[in-house]
């Protein structure tokens, strides 16, 4: 069951698939409520307005970050902050457009900061690319897309043995 991104409380009736910059695929699902009230009747609709959609969500995520849980393991976002750690592969998926900031802010940090810090934020970058490498091929696996999870496996590996050294 998906829960509508714009109220975040009923369970979404319609829903796309969206690809961001660097190809990867952000899902955006809403409930007929919140279609009706922006008078979506169809997924085409829903398709036609989700730039405009996604783009609201990200503005608005800073009220909600702190309260967001993974259905999965129920950790919040509060706790992920905390220990920089996510508990499960759904978390990624949860909290994918509180990350994609969150990582281009490391990217764009870098070369700022000193090195010691700088070690840190590549470290932590390393970590949500790994946890996201994670949500992946385990999506790939149960779409039973082997193909790609093969794909996923060896970038797995790679960045994992990056980590490592
Ligand atoms: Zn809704
Ligand atoms: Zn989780």
């Amino acid at each position: 069951m998906k829960i509508c991104d714009l109220c975040g409380k009923r369970e979404a009736s319609l829903s796309v698939r969206q690809l961001d910059k660097e190809g990867r695929a952000t899902e955006l699902a809403i409930c007929a409520e919140c279609a009706k009230k922006r008078g979506f009747t169809s997924v085409e609709d829903l398709k036609k307005n989700a730039a405009e959609i996604l783009a609201e969500l990200k503005a608005k995520v800073g009220e909600q970050d702190e309260t967001r849980v993974c259905p999965r393991c129920r950790l919040s976002y509060a706790d992920f902050k905390k220990s920089g750690r996510l508990g499960c592969a759904e978390c990624y998926r949860t909290f994918a457009e509180l990350l994609a900031p969150l990582v281009r802010r490391l990217h764009g940090s870098v070369q700022h900061v000193g090195k010691g810090r700088q070690r840190g934020r590549k470290r932590a970058q390393e970590r949500l690319e790994l946890a996201r490498l994670r949500a992946e091929l385990e999506q790939a696996i149960q779409d039973e897309d082997y193909e790609r999870a093969a794909l996923l496996r060896d970038r797995l590996k790679r960045a994992e043995g990056e980590g490592a050294s």
